[in-house]
């Protein structure tokens, strides 16, 4: 990742379109974890990079609040026309809020168990797919039976999967490694090019590639940007090749 001016620069080729002559290069501006700062972008006068597609990894908010919910809808109000697109999927401190999507009205599409698809300007279709937040961090008891639950809704042909979370041994390297398994297995089943996360701040921004049988790669994503003394980070802006 190469650190610009307004933000954390990464290039990635879509596996399908590796050995295409011409490619169509989407812009796509990831967030996480902005915990009630996002409006810190606007305070400060920083210019906010612009894109095709804007996406939230959850965490905007701290407790879930709807005050916190139109505050965050505010921030995609003031940005909403540098965008074609803006997705936004639920953290571990907004996941029980099933009624906070209707405050996101700047938001295109709310991703909670979600897919959307973002029609590109070569006719081409990214879908994505956000999921829910399933906790790990409850008691010992209630954290094995959640592990259990099943990813399998994530759909098949998902080009960009979503998930607050991060998959196990990818992205979570801080305590016991609390990234999801079941996660991980249906990831590796549905091979999407790309897999954004967030929740880990001590490892916020980061990527790793993760190579699966027949040269396919998917980039993962870790876009938390709360610094944790009441300041953000720079956003990830991914130049997504189709
Ligand atoms: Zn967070």
């Amino acid at each position: 990742m190469e650190k610009r001016q307004d933000g954390y620069y990464v290039q990635f080729v879509s596996n399908q379109s590796r050995k295409k002559q011409q490619l169509e290069k989407i812009r796509i501006v990831i967030l996480s974890d902005t915990h009630n700062l996002h409006h810190s972008y606007i305070k400060n006068g920083k210019s906010f990079p612009s894109g095709d597609i804007l996406l939230h990894a959850g965490d905007f908010s701290n407790y879930g609040l709807p005050h916190e919910a139109i505050q965050f809808d505010g921030f995609l109000r003031s940005i909403k026309t540098q965008f074609k697109a803006i997705y936004v999927i639920p953290g571990n401190h907004e996941n029980w809020c099933d009624w906070i999507a209707p405050y996101l009205s700047h938001c295109t599409l709310f991703l909670r168990n979600k897919s959307a698809k973002f029609e590109c300007p070569n006719q081409q279709t990214i879908q994505l797919y956000g999921t829910r937040f399933k906790p790990f961090w409850s008691l010992p008891l209630m954290r094995d039976s959640m592990s259990q639950q099943s990813f399998d809704h994530i759909p098949l042909g998902t080009n960009i999967v979503m998930s607050h979370q991060p998959m196990f041994d990818i992205l979570d390297h801080y305590g016991d490694h609390p990234g999801n398994k079941q996660l991980r297995k249906r990831v590796e089943i549905v091979k999407p090019d790309i897999f954004v996360c967030g929740h880990n701040h001590d490892e916020g921004r980061s990527m790793e590639i993760v190579n699966l049988e027949n040269d396919h790669q998917i980039l993962c994503i870790n876009a938390a940007m709360d610094l944790g003394n009441g300041t953000l980070g720079l956003p990830i802006i991914l130049d997504y090749f189709v």
